[in-house]
């Protein structure tokens, strides 16, 4: 019997909503798989728990945290009882410094059932591999002189290190699914950071001759995800690019409220951790009509990440069944709640594996 010990925070709104649900799935998969099994527990750090304690999480949160396999996220913040500075660099981005996730996740496939904004949304299934530690978004710089003269100079970093470690991540991911992996560069205006990003992907590329390999850049790639995102397969991007591409990947697949994502670690130091890309929707909080499958389809990424990917195949295939016969929330133009939508899913499981 393999065993997994999970960390759970629902948080804030409707990550209190969608995580419930999730665990129900993940339980229904432990079952029929039969050899698996799932321990959750839960711990209540949210904006209340500002609010009651001072602090998001405990001092020792961190410490606690540490031991469990992963970390099973909702959503954090909640701006009318706390602002969304204290709440995120609270608890959501300490977890991912501190715990050295260095890689963001997030993957848009055409979801058959969802009204894609795409003229041809057919058949396209990618992930952006987004390096998520160090890039443009760096603390170097400041700002000198005043007055008419002042200006701002901000530096980005790009260490070796960082680079081929998101690199040889998209690399052994894209050996799991197509083959293919695209660099996103901007080796033609930037002057320093792209020529050597793209000086790293081009030795990285040679340890994996059975990877086929393309490189755009990023204005050209953008646009791509548009016109024709069936070419892209693994993407791998720097801290902002990937962080652009990922919204767009959420925007062509219909609906914000079914995006997944993980934050890994990849030193085996510290537990990776998951969450949906959607924040606590405090504006549909209490209706029930939350949509699930952004939760679940996290769920199935976590799945993945334990080496369950044959199981997280059929995880995402039941959801997508389900979506497709049209017990889907409101946002994406159903009647259905969140609730049915979670048990439809069980149901189905417990007949397909
Ligand atoms: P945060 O600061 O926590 O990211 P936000 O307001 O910026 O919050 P979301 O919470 O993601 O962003 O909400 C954006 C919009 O998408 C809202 O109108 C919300 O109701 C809707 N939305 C987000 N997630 C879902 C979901 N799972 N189901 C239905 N609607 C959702
Ligand atoms: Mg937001």
């Amino acid at each position: 019997m393999k065993k997994y010990e999970i960390a759970v925070i629902p948080g804030d709104g409707i990550g209190k909503e969608v995580v419930p649900v999730s665990l129900k799935v993940l339980e229904t998969v432990a079952e029929v798989h039969g050899g698996l099994k799932f321990e959750f527990q839960s711990f209540p750090w949210s904006s209340e728990y500002y609010i009651e304690h001072g602090k998001m999480m405990p001092e020792d949160g961190l410490k606690t945290l540490k031991n469990f396999e992963s970390i099973f996220l909702g959503a954090i913040g909640n701006p009318a009882l706390v602002p969304d500075h204290i709440s995120l660099w609270g608890l959501l981005i300490k977890i991912r410094r501190e715990f050295e996730q260095s890689i963001n996740i997030r993957p848009a496939k055409y979801f058959k059932g969802l009204k894609s904004p795409l003229v041809n949304p057919n058949d396209f299934d990618l992930i952006v591999v987004r390096e998520n530690s160090e890039g443009e978004y760096s603390e170097v710089g400041g700002r000198i002189h005043k007055g008419e003269d002042e200006l701002a100079i901000q530096n980005a970093v790009f260490t070796k290190k960082g680079t081929e470690r998101a690199m040889r991540y998209a690399f052994e991911l894209a050996k799991k699914r197509r083959g293919h992996v695209t660099s996103a560069t901007k080796s033609n205006g930037i002057f320093h950071s792209m020529p050597f990003w793209d000086e790293v992907f081009n030795v990285v590329k040679k340890e994996y001759q059975d990877v086929q390999t393309a490189s755009y850049h990023i204005d050209a790639l953008a646009a791509f995800f548009v016109t024709r995102p069936q070419i892209f397969d693994v993407i791998v991007a720097s801290n902002l690019f990937g962080d652009i591409l990922t919204d767009i990947g959420g925007a062509i697949m219909g609906s914000i409220g079914i995006a997944p994502a993980a934050n890994i670690n990849l030193n085996g130091k510290y537990p990776s951790m998951f969450e949906p890309v959607h924040g606590s929707a405090p504006d549909i909080v209490g209706k029930g009509i939350a949509n699930p499958i952004g939760q679940i389809w996290t769920a199935k990424m976590m799945l993945d990440h334990f080496g369950e990917e044959e199981l997280g195949k059929k995880l995402l295939d039941v959801i997508e069944d389900v979506t497709n016969d049209g017990i889907k929330t409101p946002d994406i133009g159903g009647t259905s709640s969140t609730e049915e939508v979670g048990d439809e899913i069980c149901r189905r499981l417990k007949k397909a594996v």
